[in-house]
């Protein structure tokens, strides 16, 4: 069996609509908040870093790179797309998610109310095991902004 981790981390400045924030999306759902994220596609810090986590363990060119932050086609454009190419590479070179873990640290939105919404959207574009946590920034001056770290394990093979 080979087995190996990856590690994916995101961050997006938050602001108000009027600033210039979309909409608070985290892999999936959208969460009722005054700010969301500044960025080219949808902003959902949470499948990014599940998208760079996977891209990681099976030694894939990063979000970034397959992605571009500058390309016409990638403005506005659902996450989901990201993770489903992610797990396309990883199926198309024999791998299995195992599991994944995700630490969102912000101050607001608290993901803990969403927490089995989320976990439930992720599982069904990956079918892997998810957990999700939430920490906020414990009064640090980043307050301005979300972080998200994810950690998956894949697998492929089976020596007899
Ligand atoms: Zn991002």
């Amino acid at each position: 069996m080979d087995i190996r981790v990856g590690h994916g981390y995101d961050l997006h400045r938050l602001a108000t609509k009027e600033d210039g924030g979309k909409s608070m999306v985290l892999g999936g759902i959208e969460l009722d908040c005054q700010v969301g994220p500044i960025a080219h596609s949808d902003g959902d810090a949470v499948m990014h870093a599940v998208t760079d986590a996977i891209l990681s363990a099976i030694g894939s060119s990063d979000l970034g790179t397959l992605f571009p932050n500058n390309a016409s086609e990638n403005k506005d454009r659902d996450s989901a797309d990201f993770l489903n190419e992610a797990i396309n590479r990883a199926n198309a070179g024999g791998w299995a998610i195992g599991n994944i873990d995700i630490t969102v640290l912000c101050d607001e939105p608290k993901i803990n109310q969403y927490r089995a919404q989320i976990c439930d959207s992720l599982q069904m574009l990956t079918g892997a095991p998810i957990n999700i946590k939430g920490k906020s920034h414990e009064g640090t001056n980043r307050s301005g902004a979300i972080e998200v770290h994810a950690v998956t394990l894949v697998q492929r093979g089976a020596h007899g």
